[in-house]
């Protein structure tokens, strides 16, 4: 039954389309477990009813024609109840219905299983036998792991408008992708699709302008792949077994034969550019592999699909990778890397949708940085068919609309509007200080780090950096950046911001950050070797960049160094020795250093706990709000499966928050906060409640922080607090913040509009 299984999923991930999965489904489950029909209802949402999509074993015309209401027939309790239901006896149930259309005569055995995605029913997949017959738990479990498979699949089709029979309606406003909000802000614009090199199933669709050209680029890549395995296959002869090497032959018989080559020119000449040409090609010859019985010409789809990789890297490298960006680009991608986002012109790029990651991942943080609206963990993003789409982006509600009804265009055009005036109201807020309406002074710093162009962003504005992410340049080199380039690193930011403060956190690798030359292979990295873990065990990296950034601060002397991830007072012992020893070398070296202010980020339960000890130990305290949600709600920042419960307000959060603000205030010692937390303007009347010495955030985030902090009295802000520790519920918490700051006619900075 497992092969089966395994052989239907690879089928229906690689159908073309919806219907042909179906397809696929129906006709194989139905020979699977010898039943008489197998057939596929999708949920009509608008209309309330499920629709025939397909059947083996019914009359095909009744395909789209038999339409049952929600609260109708056995399928329609199915879709009520959302759970299987099982019986031998079906003429016998209240809620039996006989439909002609379908041919059907009196079937007894029925099992119908909900196709369900987030919580949804988005159809029926049910199997009916003439006689009596109580299918078994292997037979309930097999159709179920069907029904997850085909959920993806309709949701794809749903989204991207290929279901014609359920969409009969024209285009309602409410339909969209979901994702979670990454970036506040609205945007329109054209998707472009950003993939990974040599990444054949990330490669969209594109036409082509000059099919001549592609396929000149084709052939090329084809031949060069050719020499490459004859150059392979010549210096593997004695290297390797005989059976080994005839992968080679293979290959170049792959090549030589006309099959593959003739089918891709074919696409190429209708229109495909040739990296999608190829890529369908190889799909279409993997599947053939991947449907045998034998396991060993089954795992010959993976060499197909090797093939594939290697004639795409060559026509990457042929081909101009030039992508033309158009003036309102919004990039979308399976998962985006920052280097991705840095390749797009700032003034061409309006919005950013990535199907992975939530809205903490460092992508995420990186478009706010930016000032550009983003959706992150659209779990059903139909990248392959995005390209050149007209698509739509709510940040605020993380909503993705692709070619939108002219009425939801109108409406987000209107929005955009909004929020440009909104911005120019911003504006007249740059030079005013960050106080509150009684005087309270909130200092706002500026994290930076992560793309070195973001440095000039909010420069003037900031009242320093209150969190300078070190690890860029640690990532965009192939090996470790010696003390010379750091120095120059950091006294780049230093100078900028001097006489300004600048806190310079430690290196910070490990879980979503790993070095490609310092290979770490972990199944938990989050709860792995990371930040101050590392440094500790490698005291030649640490101090290394202790030094640089000592020297570095030379003659500026606004240094101020930060301690990432500590979980324990030996974490903080040890660094601070490390920091002192650095120290008295360089003095011994002759270097005017002084020893610089040194505090500890809060960003782990552990921290909160012991606050007091680690605040007795250093100058100062940072709480890192996005790993300490993540550690104290036991949600992965990056996880789209969990984004939505991910919530940097949930009352933990805030109580957790509270208690380190508290204890440092009894030590006397300052608390700022650093995490993305600190630059939402829904947060900052709480923070400021709180007592927060600092906050620091994103460029821009500034000014719409310190709108907020200016309409607020710290009495105020401490009342909310109040209120909002007694909610049990992010949602009521969400709710009590986005009321107050619509009383204050700041409601626009938390929703689109103005
Ligand atoms: C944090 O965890 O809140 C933080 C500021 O650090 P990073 O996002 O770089 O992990
Ligand atoms: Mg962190």
């Amino acid at each position: 039954m497992l092969e089966i299984l395994h052989r239907i999923i690879q089928e229906v991930n690689t159908a073309p389309d919806l219907d042909q999965a179906l397809n696929v489904i129906v006709r194989r489950v139905k020979e699977a477990i010898h039943t008489d029909v197998c057939s596929v209802y999708l949920s009509d949402f608008d209309k309330g009813r499920l629709i025939l999509q397909a059947t083996e074993g019914l009359r095909q015309s009744a395909v789209g024609r038999v339409r049952v209401a929600f609260n109708q027939g056995l399928v329609g309790l199915v879709y009520e109840r959302a759970e299987p239901i099982n019986i031998d006896e079906a003429p016998a149930h209240p809620r039996y219905l006989f439909t002609h259309e379908t041919g059907e005569r009196r079937f007894h055995g029925f099992l119908g299983v909900p196709i369900i995605q987030n919580r949804r029913v988005l159809g029926v997949l049910v199997v009916r036998q003439k006689e009596p017959r109580r299918f078994d738990d292997n037979e309930v479990t097999f159709l179920f792991t069907l029904a997850a498979q085909l959920a993806g699949a309709i949701t794809h089709a749903r989204a991207s408008g290929e279901l014609a029979a359920i969409q009969d309606r024209p285009r309602t406003p409410t339909r969209f992708l979901e994702g979670r909000g990454g970036s506040d802000g609205v945007a329109l614009g054209t998707v472009v699709v950003a993939y990974p090199p040599a990444d054949l199933e990330a490669i969209p669709d594109r036409s082509s302008e000059d099919s001549a050209a592609e396929e000149q680029a084709f052939y090329s890549a084809v031949q060069s792949v050719r020499q490459d395995l004859e150059v392979l296959g010549a210096r593997m002869e004695d290297r390797l077994p005989r059976e080994e090497r005839a992968l080679f032959d293979a290959w170049l018989m792959m090549l030589d034969g006309d099959s593959l080559v003739e089918q891709t020119v074919k696409r190429i000449r209708a229109g495909n550019w040739a990296p999608g040409a190829l890529r369908q090609t190889i799909e279409e010859h993997a599947m053939a592999f991947d449907q045998m019985d034998d396991a060993y010409l089954r795992e010959r789809a993976s060499d197909v699909r090797d093939l594939g990789r290697r004639i795409l890297t060559h026509l990457q490298e042929g081909l101009s990778r030039e992508v033309t960006y158009p003036d309102n680009t919004i990039l979308a991608a399976e998962e985006i890397s920052a280097m991705q986002l840095a390749e797009v012109p700032r003034e061409r790029l309006v919005g950013v949708v990535s199907a992975t990651g939530s809205s903490s991942s460092h992508v995420a943080i990186l478009a706010r940085a930016l000032g550009v609206p983003a959706v992150m963990g659209v779990v059903n993003l139909p990248v392959g068919r995005l390209e050149g789409r007209d698509a739509v982006l709510d940040g605020y509600r993380g909503r993705v609309y692709i070619s939108p009804a002219p009425s939801v265009r109108r409406e987000y055009q209107r929005l955009a509007d909004e929020e440009r005036i909104l911005s120019t109201e911003l504006e007249a807020l740059r030079s005013l200080p960050s106080i509150t309406q009684d005087g309270q002074a909130m200092p706002l710093y500026l994290n930076t780090g992560l793309v070195s162009e973001m440095s000039a962003l909010g420069t003037e504005e900031s009242a320093g950096v209150g969190l300078y992410r070190t690890e860029l340049p640690f990532m965009v080199r192939d090996r470790f950046p010696g003390e010379a380039v750091q120095v120059a690193n950091y006294r780049h930011v230093l100078e900028t911001f001097s006489p300004r403060p600048v806190t310079v956190r430690t290196l910070d690798i490990g879980g979503d950050k790993p070095l490609p030359y310092f290979p770490l292979s972990e199944s938990n990295p989050f709860l792995g070797w990371r930040g101050i873990r590392i440094s500790l065990d490698h005291p030649e990296i640490f101090i290394t960049q202790i030094r640089a950034m000592l020297r570095a601060a030379v003659g500026f002397d606004n240094l101020q160094m930060l301690l990432p991830m500590i979980s324990r007072v030996s974490e903080v012992d040890d660094a601070l020795t490390l920091i002192r020893r650095a120290h008295d070398e360089l003095q011994e070296e002759g270097y005017t250093v002084k020893m610089p202010r040194v505090g500890a980020m809060v960003e782990v339960p552990a921290a909160v706990f012991q606050v007091e000890a680690l605040a007795r130990r250093v100058d100062f305290l940072s709480i890192g709000t996005n790993d300490l949600t993540q550690y104290l709600l036991a949600v992965d920042r990056n996880n789209s499966n969990v984004a939505e419960i991910y919530d940097d307000l949930h009352p933990s959060v805030l109580r957790a928050l509270n208690h380190v603000a508290e204890q440092a205030h009894k030590l006397d010692k300052e608390v700022g906060v650093c995490g993305e937390l600190a630059g939402k303007p829904l947060a900052a009347p709480l923070l400021l409640g709180m007592g927060m010495s600092s906050l620091s955030m994103n460029a821009g985030s500034l000014l719409r922080v310190k709108w907020v902090i200016r309409s607020f009295s710290l009495h105020e802000a401490r009342d909310l607090l109040a209120e909002a520790l007694a909610c049990e519920d992010a949602a009521d918490v969400r709710k009590l913040l986005g009321d107050a700051l619509e009383n204050k006619g700041l409601g626009g900075l938390v929703r689109p509009g103005k």
